[in-house]
């Protein structure tokens, strides 16, 4: 299959339209990550995306839309609380798990009985959504255990001949996938940070949100993923990536300590010069948003570089950091030092 890589503009924007309307799948940017986009309501359109990124059939993916009346069908009922996290979080980075409605395919829910739906602010990923008039499946466009691309060269880097339309909108502002709240059980539970926080939710719904054992730690051998994407290593690179959490001045004595062929370093801006391994910085040490935007395009470029062996500094495992640091502790199978 040829792969085209088309500016977003009216005109693409419409074939990508009619290629999901027929049953066909589109790369998208939204403001989270680049998303492989089919419609929900197409159980074969659906499959076409599980194939294309290699992604494992137990791995539900989240329906996109750009309105409420959206909702109609696609969920059986909201949950209290989803309408004010839907009111002051949509459109947004936001994702809420809602009860099934009928009209959705099955593989997109992958067996659950719940449905993962959230309203992108991307203008593309919204314009896509009103002309094709259908709500949208659509996970992050990397081939499955990869990094998610930000922008639409590294989606084509792992998708080229896999689909027939990448519609380039530039850089993703966000950089990591949306957050994933879910009001189904007692207590809200989040289940993978993103750039709307814990902290952000508990003031909208008044309550404590419990964070899932998973978002931080490995699970156990047959413990039960509450969110099924959380089972598997993720967003890696091809290098061996490690976390060192301490100070700058520990990290670099551990760097100088392992330095040779093949060693690089993932370090926050302005800190490479005085390693004595190469470097690829992932934005300002204080600066979490730009932790976020950076990551998974400084992962893709160590690849690109031919790194072997990754040390990375760990941000600060709070707010938008928490994010980052669940993103980057998959990335190096969960391999921390503590210096
Ligand atoms: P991605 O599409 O790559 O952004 O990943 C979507 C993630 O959302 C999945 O890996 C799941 O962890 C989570 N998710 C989707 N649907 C559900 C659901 N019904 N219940 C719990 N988590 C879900
Ligand atoms: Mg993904």
């Amino acid at each position: 299959m040829k792969t085209i890589l088309a500016k977003a503009d009216e005109a693409s924007v419409k074939k990508a339209a009619g290629l999901l309307q027929a049953g066909e799948i589109v790369a998208i940017p939204t403001e989270t990550v680049y998303g492989i986009a089919a419609s929900a309501f197409n159980g074969a359109a659906v499959k076409k995306i599980f194939e294309a990124k290699g992604r494992p059939q137990d791995n539900p993916l989240i329906v996109h839309i750009d309105r409420l009346e959206m909702l109609e069908g696609l969920v059986s009922g909201v949950p209290q609380g989803a309408r004010a996290l839907a009111e002051a979080f949509w459109p947004g980075p936001l994702t809420i798990i809602m009860p099934r409605g009928p009209k959705v395919a099955d593989e997109v829910c992958a067996g659950l009985d719940t449905v993962a739906i959230r309203m992108p602010s991307h203008p593309v990923a919204r314009a896509v959504i009103a002309a094709s008039g259908l709500p949208l499946a659509a996970p992050s466009a990397n081939r499955s255990g990869g990094p998610s691309p930000t922008i639409a060269q590294d989606v084509m880097a792992d998708m080229d001949g896999r689909l027939p339309l990448i519609l380039d909108g530039g850089a993703c502002g966000v950089g990591v996938e949306s957050t994933v709240v879910t009001l189904a059980g007692e207590q809200p539970v989040l289940l993978r940070p993103g750039f709307v926080t814990k902290e952000q939710l508990e003031g909208v719904l008044g309550s404590e949100v419990l964070l899932a054992g998973a978002v931080l730690h490995k699970l156990k051998e047959g413990e039960a993923a509450r969110s099924p994407g959380m089972k598997y290593k993720h967003y890696a690179p091809k290098a061996h990536v490690t976390i060192l959490r301490g100070d700058f001045a520990a990290y670099c004595k551990y760097v100088c300590g392992h330095a040779g062929p093949g060693v690089w370093a993932l370090c926050f801006d302005g800190e490479g010069g005085q390693l004595p391994v190469p470097s690829v910085c992932y934005g300002a040490k204080e600066d979490d948003a730009a932790q976020a935007r950076e990551l998974f395009s400084a992962l893709r470029r160590l690849d690109e570089k031919g790194a072997q062996r990754v040390y990375a500094r760990c941000p600060h495992v709070g707010g938008v950091g928490l994010a980052v640091y669940n993103r980057l502790v998959r990335a190096a199978a969960f391999e921390v030092v503590e210096l």
